[in-house]
């Protein structure tokens, strides 16, 4: 018999009802449920295909006057799984923690917390074995998951010495209308930013320079990345890493992808669910190889990179299956394929 582990989804933002839909569609999962705090449209979708919860007692008036049926608080659905995926705002996994640890439910957190909020942080591709069998899990954030897709394959094949990277990110999300910039480049004035640290909670590489900058946009970051090789490598040697993992897209600006806008209007044309690219996109002529160095640019869709690296998460916590399958059983029943087109 197939035993679908319980999983309740804590937060159903951009990232909560992505890893609920994400789940949705392993057979080796399923969710339990999950936890809004208003009863407005998002929850009315909700409803018709998930189990809806509410953080405590006192949300549950306004969902019944809503007409949406509550099967309880966070307590009961915590009774209900076996592991919470943790998606509410950030900093708000350190109160969480103490519920989760009293009620002994396995949980994983989001990149917004701290990396010492969970025994790991996780990237499937260059640490999945440091989360198996452990309690409680952070995976990275958006950004750091990007670095480390597209340096891990790199590191494999030739060594990384030293990371160096320009990270030029999104504002805010695209149903957010209350953040900004909207008129203007807002540099982190830190260096390196807190990037740095955070990929080195998942890749081992010895040296990472980070500095961001916040653009006016809710598409997609973009990286100027620029890797010191161990041994040194031509521009082919890392294109063909990277068209062998299929969370990495490497795509041509000749054919029309030349900016976030049209790499996200690929993800629409090719019916991908909410027009979501959960790979990340390498230009192909950007990659360049010199001496030690190798340099890319890539873009990141934010809100859903980090989703198929939740299930897999969830996969080492309970050893259900070793790396790579785990990869490839999330990759092919989420559609992610890769250098398709
Ligand atoms: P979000 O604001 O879109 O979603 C958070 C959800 O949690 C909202 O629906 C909110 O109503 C709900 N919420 C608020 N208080 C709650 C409570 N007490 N109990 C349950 N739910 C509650 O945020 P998000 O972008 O999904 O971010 C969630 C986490 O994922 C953060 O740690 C963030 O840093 C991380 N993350 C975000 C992105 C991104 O680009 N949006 C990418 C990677 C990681």
């Amino acid at each position: 018999m197939n035993i679908m582990l319980r999983v309740g989804i804590n937060g159903y933002g951009t990232i909560g009802r992505r890893v609920a839909y994400a789940v949705s569609l392993q057979d080796d999962m399923k969710v339990s449920g999950i936890i809004k705090t208003k009863p407005d449209y998002i929850s009315k979708a909700a409803s018709k295909e998930f189990n809806i919860y509410v953080p405590d007692k006192a949300s549950e008036k306004k969902f019944d006057e809503a007409g949406i049926k509550i099967k309880g608080d966070l307590g009961k659905l915590i009774e209900d799984s076996e592991v919470i995926v943790d998606c509410t705002p950030e900093g708000r996994g350190k109160e969480n923690i103490r519920i989760y640890q009293d009620r002994k439910i396995k949980a994983v957190f989001q990149g917004g917390e701290d990396a010492d909020i969970a025994e790991s942080s996780f990237n499937a591709y260059s640490n999945f074995n440091e989360s198996v069998g452990k309690s409680y899990v952070r995976v990275v954030s958006c950004n750091t998951t990007g670095l480390a897709r597209t340096i891990s394959p790199i590191n494999d094949l030739l060594g990384v010495r030293r990371v160096n990277a320009t990270l030029i990110r999104r504002a805010t999300d695209q149903n957010d209308s209350t953040k900004g910039p909207i008129n203007s480049v807002e540099p982190s004035l830190k260096f390196p930013s807190h990037h740095s640290p955070d990929l080195k909670t998942v890749l081992h590489v010895p040296e990472v320079e980070t500095v961001a900058i916040k653009v006016p946009t809710t598409l997609m970051h973009v990286h100027v990345v620029e890797l010191t090789l161990g041994r040194q490598g031509k521009a082919e040697d890392a294109v063909s890493a990277w068209m062998q993992r299929k969370r990495v897209f490497v795509l041509s600006g000749k054919d029309g992808r030349s900016s976030t806008a049209q790499i996200m209007d690929m993800a629409r044309e090719i019916g991908r669910n909410r027009s979501d690219l959960y790979e990340i996109a390498v230009w192909k002529e950007s990659v360049n190889a010199s001496g030690d160095k190798l340099r890319y640019v890539q873009a990141v869709h934010q809100e859903s990179d980090v989703v198929p690296e939740n299930v897999d998460a969830i996969r080492a916590m309970f050893q259900l299956l070793p790396q790579a399958d785990s990869v490839e059983k999330t990759d092919r029943s989420m559609k992610i394929s890769g250098s398709v087109i």
